[in-house]
C-alpha cells in the first residue's frame, strides 16, 4: 500500500491551487500550474487584458474572434444562462464590477446605479458567430463574467492532462473546486476525503467530510466572498432581476458530479433556484448529487449514492432525501 502524499501548491486565480499526488512528480505539477496560468490569462476579467476582456473592451463596437475552447465555453455559458430559468447569467459583469464584492472598493451601490447596470446584463445581447468564433456584446458597457464556471472548466482540463501523463490518482483543488482522480490508495475504502467548510468559520473549521471516488466536488456559498454593512450580509452571487445578492434559505450548495464544469454550473444554478426546485430537478437527474447547507442549520443530502458524508459540526442536523 502507498503511504505518502505529495502536495504541490501555487497562488493562482486569486486563491491557493493545489495538486495532491500519491507519487512525487514535480514535472507534472509544473505543467499543471502552467496550464492553469495560461487558462487564467485567457479567462480572467480581473485584469485589463485577457481573451474575455478583449470581448468586453469591444462592447458596443465590434465582434472579437476568440480561440476555439474559449468560444465553446462562452457558448455553453450562454446556453445555461438562457436555458435554465435561474439566476445564472454570464453577462452579469456590469453588476460584479459595480459591487466589487471580494475586491478593494466594495460597496452597496445606489439603487439608481444598479438600475442602470440591469440594462446591460441581458444574455440575449451577446451575439455568437460559430463560423468565425467571434463574440459581440451589443451594448456599450456590457461585460461577460465567467467566474461561475471558469474553475470547473479548468479543473476538467487539468484532469485530462494528468490522465494523458499516466497520472491516475490525485486531487486538484482550485480553492473550493475539487476534482478527485481515481481512488485514494492510501485509504482502505478508496475514498478521498474532501472537507466541507463550515460557513463563515474564520479558522478553517469543517461542517463535515465528503467522501468520493473519481468525482468532482464544487461548492457555491454565500460565505466565499461577502461583506457586512449595517448588519446585512452582501455576497457575490447576484440576482440578475434585482441587481442585489440573491437572498434565499441557503448558505451553500455543493455538487458531486463527474465533470467539474457541470458541478460549477449546477452549484450556481441551484443556488439561484433554492432547495425545493433544485431537489425536484435532482430527483430526475440521479447522476448528480448535492449537499445543501441551509440557514436553519440543516444539511440536506440529495442522491447520496455517489458519495458519503460525515458530519463534524454539531450545530447542523442531517436530512437525507
Ligand atoms: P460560484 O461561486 O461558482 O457560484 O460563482 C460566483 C461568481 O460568478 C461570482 O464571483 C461572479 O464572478 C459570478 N456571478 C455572480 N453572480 C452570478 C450570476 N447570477 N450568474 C452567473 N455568474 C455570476
Ligand atoms: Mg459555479
Amino acid at each position: 500500500m502507498v503511504c505518502s502524499r505529495y502536495e504541490y501548491s501555487q497562488t493562482l486565480m486569486g486563491t491557493t491551487v493545489s495538486l495532491t499526488l500519491l507519487e512525487p512528480n514535480e514535472a507534472i505539477a509544473h505543467t499543471v500550474f502552467q496550464i492553469i496560468k495560461m487558462l487564467e490569462d485567457k479567462l480572467t476579467v480581473n485584469r485589463l487584458f485577457s481573451e474575455v476582456m478583449l470581448i468586453n473592451l469591444a462592447a458596443g463596437k465590434h465582434p472579437v474572434t476568440v480561440s476555439q475552447p474559449i468560444f465553446s465555453l462562452i457558448e455553453q455559458a450562454q446556453k445555461v444562462s438562457l436555458y435554465f430559468n435561474s439566476c445564472f447569467n454570464f453577462a452579469i459583469g456590469p453588476l460584479v464590477k459595480l459591487w466589487k464584492i471580494g475586491f478593494q472598493g466594495y460597496q452597496v451601490p445606489s439603487a439608481e446605479l444598479i438600475k442602470q447596470q440591469l440594462l446591460l446584463i441581458d444574455p440575449k445581447n451577446v451575439e455568437l458567430d460559430t463560423n468565425t468564433h467571434s463574440v459581440f456584446l451589443k451594448k456599450t458597457g456590457m461585460e461577460i463574467d465567467l467566474g461561475a464556471i471558469a474553475k470547473g472548466y479548468i479543473a476538467d482540463i487539468v484532469k485530462l492532462v494528468l490522465l494523458e501523463n499516466q497520472v491516475y490518482q490525485g486531487i486538484i483543488n482550485l480553492g473550493g473546486n475539487v476534482l478527485t482522480l481515481g481512488e485514494c490508495l492510501t485509504e482502505q475504502s478508496g475514498y478521498w476525503n474532501i472537507g466541507l467548510r463550515k460557513p463563515f468559520s474564520i479558522s478553517d473549521e469543517l461542517s463535515g467530510v465528503i467522501k468520493v471516488k473519481n468525482k468532482s466536488v464544487v461548492t457555491s456559498g454565500i460565505y466565499e466572498r461577502f461583506f457586512m454593512q449595517k448588519n446585512k450580509l452582501y455576497h457575490h452571487i447576484f440576482n440578475p432581476k434585482t441587481g442585489y445578492p440573491l437572498d434565499n434559505e441557503l448558505e451553500s450548495v455543493t455538487i458531486i458530479s463527474d465533470s467539474s464544469l457541470e458541478g460549477d454550473i449546477y452549484s450556481t444554478v441551484f443556488y439561484g433556484w433554492g432547495i425545493e426546485k433544485s431537489k425536484a430537478y435532482l430527483r430526475k437527474n440521479q447522476n448528480l448529487s448535492a449537499i445543501f447547507l441551509l440557514k436553519n442549520k440543516t444539511i440536506a443530502l440529495i442522491n447520496p449514492d455517489n458519495f458519503s458524508f460525515q458530519k463534524t459540526d454539531t450545530q447542523y442536523t442531517i436530512k437525507i432525501d
